[in-house]
């Protein structure tokens, strides 16, 4: 019976999640009103990589609020390419030369920084200066230091700022979030989570160069694992320690192969992360007082699977996970909805990384974490 009333609960939350989604966009047609129906963000992609080659611009075909008004490549050939599918004025493709005119583009209203790590600051930073709404692609920058470069120059010019971050805009990770939130399972007590896939192709890949990337497998996947313990604890760590193995030197001569961690967080939970560029490996764990949820996979493009310690199988219907992030962001800055992923999660990310590469330098001693309670958090 207990478990019964527990299934029907877990079914009801999950309705729930349904519903709510399904009133944010009732919702949003009733609070656009006669007047502004018609607006959409309208985006420009820089850099026309795989993930906006293969993600970014078909979802952008199907997103309610925004859509793909322009193109910044380094690559003239394809200019025509992308016009010819997607039906891009001339007037809106730029080149990383000419990208500071789109100030004078009004119909380009945000940016979205899609290139190698090392260029996000730049072209952040560039396209805040020229008055557009930026999104920036994970990770956030290759340090610190940049992430504070970046949020400030967002704030400077007064447009919002938000992250690549696109599990935070689907649903078996809300569902993951409010498991926390009402304490479904108890008190947290223990997250396990892994992000990592076996690279073996071309070894001079940006990826694998430090200067391009600013680390590997930790800046690349392990930032997943590090907000999954954070989303499964809800709550930001005050410590980590971490170990670095290296297996194949010769493939991985400049970056980090695998890394994994521990972290302490404020209530007494403890997570361990593994990340690698050497191994397939992706789920979380999140184990209660009262029990566990568990997804595998956890943070790929979807859809996740996921599953509980009351015998519940969570079920959700599969809808681009780029799509949903792309459409939050926008609602974020025609509508005043909520941040899901805002910069200061980006440099939060960054932080952690940061200390876990401080962690491996002083031979996996404890770092020190000392946020603001909430900080990074998205709405
Ligand atoms: P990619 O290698 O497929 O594309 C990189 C793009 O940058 C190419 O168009 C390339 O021409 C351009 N570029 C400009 N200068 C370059 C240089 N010096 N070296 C290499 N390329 C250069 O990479 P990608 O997979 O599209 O990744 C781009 C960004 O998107 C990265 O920050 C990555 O972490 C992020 N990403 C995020 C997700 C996600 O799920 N959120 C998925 C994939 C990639």
């Amino acid at each position: 019976m207990k478990n019964l009333t527990r299934r029907d609960f877990n079914g009801l939350m999950m309705k729930g999640a349904g519903s709510a989604a399904l009133m944010s966009v009732t919702s949003f047609a009733c609070a656009m009103g006669p007047n502004q129906d018609k607006k959409k963000l309208g985006i420009a992609l820089v850099g026309l990589g795989s993930y906006s080659t293969y993600q970014l611009a078909p979802a952008l075909q199907d997103t309610q609020h925004c859509y793909l008004a322009g193109i910044v490549t380094g690559t003239p050939d394809k200019e025509k390419i992308w016009a010819d599918k997607y039906n891009i004025p001339k007037a809106n493709i730029y080149n990383y030369q000419n990208f500071d005119d789109i100030a004078k583009n009004d119909s380009i209203d945000a940016v979205y920084v899609v290139l190698p790590n090392s260029m996000h600051a730049d072209f952040c930073i560039r396209a805040a200066k020229a008055g557009k709404h930026v999104i920036c692609e994970k990770p956030m920058a290759v340090s610190v230091e940049e992430c504070d470069a970046i949020i400030n120059a967002c704030k400077a010019a007064g447009v919002k700022l938000g992250m690549g971050y696109r599990l935070h805009s689907e649903p078996y990770t809300q569902q993951v979030k409010q498991f926390v939130k009402e304490k479904t399972f108890g008190d947290i007590k223990f997250i396990s989570a892994e992000a990592a896939y076996r690279s073996t192709g071309n070894p001079d890949q940006w990826r694998l160069n430090k200067k391009l990337s600013g680390g590997g497998a930790l800046m690349n996947m392990g930032v997943y694992a590090v907000q999954s313990t954070i989303y499964g604890t809800g709550e930001n760590p005050i410590s980590v320690s971490a170990q670095e193995f290296s297996t194949r030197p010769e493939y991985f001569k400049d970056t980090d192969e695998t890394i994994m961690a521990q972290l302490e967080f404020p209530s007494g939970a403890v997570a361990n992360i593994s990340t690698s560029h050497n191994f397939n490996a992706n789920s979380m764990y999140v184990s209660g007082t009262n029990g566990w949820v568990q997804l595998q996979p956890a943070n790929n493009y979807g859809p996740l699977s996921g599953k509980t310690s009351n015998g519940d199988i969570l079920e959700f219907p599969h809808e681009s996970q780029q799509k949903l992030q792309m459409d939050d962001f926008a609602k974020h800055v025609l509508l005043g909805e909520p941040n899901k992923a805002p910069g200061e999660m980006g440099k939060r990310d960054m932080m952690i990384v940061e200390a876990i590469y401080e962690s491996i330098a002083k031979g996996g001693q404890k770092v020190n974490l000392n946020f603001a309670p909430g900080f990074g958090f998205g709405g």
